[in-house]
């Protein structure tokens, strides 16, 4: 066997076909940041990642699981075996851009495929690697959407990478019930009937501060955080009709489910005390927490180590965010390493944070991402007892959680 036919050979290979794409990679990822493209429309990023993975030689299908910009790109290997999914993410925010770099975890993503299938045309060994892109991650729970569709269920084992301020192989993130609460009063002319109003606003803001008190009594992990969808139409109505929209988010989806009734609470006696009617909906998509997978998280910090770009402590200065791959590890073994695109210390979801994820420090991201990717899909093939490990470890029947 030659030195390139062994499997660090082979991933040696595909990092080296990492670099020569560099700078095509970053100039995907920028083409994504400048173009920030909502939940559900990313039209033009869904084009550009495809036709990328198309050029250097993967199968794309487009659209996939009943969603328009979704995608998916297999890498066909020498017979039928496993399939092990790479996730690309390339929705941006409202308002804020690419503030969570999903721009730098499409070109990540895209990259680790592309690099695969121009280094290695077909993979040594049996079974596929895919490609997948995820469509709205920032509100619209694609990757549930997905696994609804039945995209993930050949899928035996799934990784993405995300920026971060910092590389960390494992954070936990928090699962996410989100929340709508309607108060329904009485609109009156706000001078000279204001007594025959029922002020559907107050009651919005009564059930702010009853969580705001509520607080006090959760877990240091828990988050209630909301923002008033509706506040009435002008300040001459008491308004007849307001609204909010909560996310109550905890470590464990019982203590999502705790935080609803305990919301439920609340809504409940701010109408009560305004004298309003109210109805309280969840989103029947509940997000849930990512579960850890030590057995692959373990070979993609080795690669990390392999490639020189090291993991960092976490300097616990932040807590958690959710994210719509936790269903997806809840389904099957998966891992969501952060790679360090920032300094220390910016936070995601700020305008500070977008910058970065067109910096120099992003590329470096990308281009340790997608051969890290690359690398750790290509380990759970050539060695059937390292996917088989993962899987043991997942449905409990060994292995370190
Ligand atoms: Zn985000
Ligand atoms: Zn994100």
């Amino acid at each position: 066997m030659s030195a390139a036919a062994t499997p660090e050979g082979v991933k040696l290979a595909v990092a080296a076909a990492v670099d020569r794409l560099a700078d095509e990679l970053e100039q995907l990822s920028h083409r994504i940041h400048d173009t920030p493209e909502l939940c559900f429309k990313e039209a033009q990023a869904h084009a550009w990642l495809t036709e990328l993975l198309e050029k250097h030689g993967a199968r794309v299908e487009r659209g996939v699981g009943g969603l328009p910009t979704a995608f998916r790109a297999t890498i066909a290997g020498a017979g039928a075996g496993p399939t092990v999914a790479i996730l690309a993410e390339y929705d941006a925010l409202p308002g804020i851009g690419h503030a969570c770099g999903h721009n730098v975890i499409a070109a990540a993503g895209a990259g680790a495929g592309a690099a695969l299938a121009r280094a290695l045309g077909a993979l040594p060994y049996a079974g596929r690697i895919q490609v997948i892109g995820t469509p709205a991650e920032e509100g619209g729970a694609g990757k549930v959407r997905l696994m609804e569709a039945g995209v993930f269920r050949d899928v035996d084992a799934a990784m993405m990478i995300h920026g971060r301020c910092g590389t960390q192989v494992w954070r936990p993130s928090l699962g996410i019930i989100k929340v709508k609460a309607e108060f329904f009063g009485q609109a009156a002319h706000a001078s000279s009937w204001p007594w025959r109003g029922v002020n559907a606003l107050n009651a919005v803001i009564q059930l702010f501060l009853a969580l705001d008190m509520l607080r006090q009594q959760l877990r240091p992990d828990s988050r209630v955080h909301g923002i008033i969808s509706n506040g009435g139409a002008q300040p001459n109505i008491i308004p007849e009709y307001a609204s909010a929209e909560f996310y109550l988010r905890a470590l464990t989806t019982e203590e999502c489910r705790e935080l609803l009734r305990r919301f439920q609470a609340c809504a409940e006696g701010s109408a009560r005390a305004t004298g309003c009617r109210v109805t309280v909906t969840p989103d029947p998509i509940v997000h849930e927490p990512l579960r850890p997978n030590a057995t692959i998280a373990a070979l993609f910090a080795r690669n990390l180590e392999l490639i020189d770009f090291p993991e960092d402590p976490d300097d616990g200065q932040a807590g958690y965010g959710s994210t719509d791959c936790g269903n997806v590890s809840q389904a099957l073994p998966t891992i969501h390493p952060y790679i360090r695109i920032s300094p220390d210390g910016v936070p995601a979801h700020s305008r500070e944070f977008a910058e970065w994820a067109r910096s120099p420090m992003a590329r470096a991201g990308i281009r340790a991402g997608a051969k890290a990717l690359a690398m750790t899909a290509l380990d759970l093939l050539a060695a059937p007892d390292a996917l088989r490990e993962a899987k043991e470890e997942f449905s409990g029947k060994g292995g370190a959680r």
